[in-house]
């Protein structure tokens, strides 16, 4: 029976140099995302068109994020680099610098925005938001520079179904943002308040008509720590406008906002969202947009008629 075995073997090295020549067929091009939330985006206009790495780990905080010697040399050997921009990756900010003086292409999505500055009633200063994912229609915006951006800047894909992927996509987040201004409209105008770990909602506030009235962490960064006098101007806000549930970042520790819920003087709740990262696969906010619908659904609990501070 020696014959049909080695016959068998031969035929298993036949596949084994089949499977070799496909491995060195060509190499895609190569898109490097900095944070998941775009990296996702990105995915879904790219198609089969070149390979996407993002280097932001789910459940990450992309403010302070870092990335590895490897990753770092992943960044220069990119054919696009695409970055939020706005001073979002700080953690990310000297690769980012580095990547462009080496004339790695760039794509930076805040460009692509209307940007808003932080509301300035606190101590944000008033800078510009980087944000901007909180409003379905700038990240519509955004899809269809970056598909633009990746046609006429990467060798090697099919430009036109770049940009039909695009279109394909960005119908879906017009549908998103039908969806969400549908779910807010149970939320009577009065009820219409966020409170927030961090100055994460900017855009999403000013899309769908709710107020600010402040967050936890002074500042546009997470980077930052509250004195007692802001938490106290914090609790006197969240007391005039008789606000019932806070929100958290599901990505960020909640012991500040726990802290403050438990202020002798307020009754609320705390709720977490998922703000600035996607979860891993298989979790409540494994893409962009079960992240804006997860969120959609929570705020609209927390602050609509049934939510806890219209209890009856
Ligand atoms: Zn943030």
């Amino acid at each position: 029976m020696l014959v049909p075995l080695a016959g068998a073997l031969a035929a298993l090295v036949t596949v084994a140099l089949g499977a070799c020549t496909m491995a060195t067929a060509p190499e895609q091009p190569l898109i490097v995302v900095t944070t998941n939330i775009l990296g996702d985006v990105i995915t879904h206009i790219v198609g089969e068109e070149a390979e996407v790495v993002t280097l932001m780990r789910p459940g990450a905080d992309p403010h302070s994020f870092e990335i590895s010697a490897s990753q770092a040399a992943r960044i220069q050997s990119a054919d696009l680099l695409v970055s939020n921009g706005l001073g979002l990756e700080e953690g990310l900010q000297q690769h980012l610098d580095s990547a462009a003086a080496a004339g790695v292409a760039v794509f930076a999505a805040g460009e692509a925005v209307d940007t808003i500055d932080y509301a300035a009633e606190d101590s944000t200063g008033g800078g510009v938001d980087p944000h901007f994912w909180t409003d379905p229609t700038q990240m519509i915006t955004v899809v269809h520079a970056a598909g633009d951006a990746i046609a006429a800047a990467v060798d090697g894909v099919d430009g036109q179904q770049i940009r039909r992927n695009a279109n394909a996509y960005a119908s879906e987040l017009e549908q998103l943002d039908a969806q969400m201004a549908s779910a807010f409209s149970v939320i009577d105008m009065s009820e219409r308040n966020l409170v927030t770990n961090h100055h994460v909602f900017g855009y999403l506030a000013e899309r769908f008509d709710f107020t600010i009235i402040g967050a936890v962490i002074p500042g546009g960064s997470t980077l930052a720590a509250p004195s007692a006098s802001d938490l106290r101007e914090l609790v006197r806000a969240i007391e005039r406008a008789g606000v019932s549930t806070i929100f958290a970042d599901s990505s960020q520790p909640d012991r500040l906002m726990q802290v403050l819920a438990e202020e002798a003087s307020l009754r609320v709740t705390v709720v977490p969202l998922f703000t600035e990262s996607l979860t891993e696969a298989g979790g409540d906010a494994d893409s962009y947009i079960a992240m804006m619908r997860a969120n959609t659904i929570r705020i609209t609990t927390g602050l609509g008629p049934t939510g806890p501070g219209n209890d009856k």
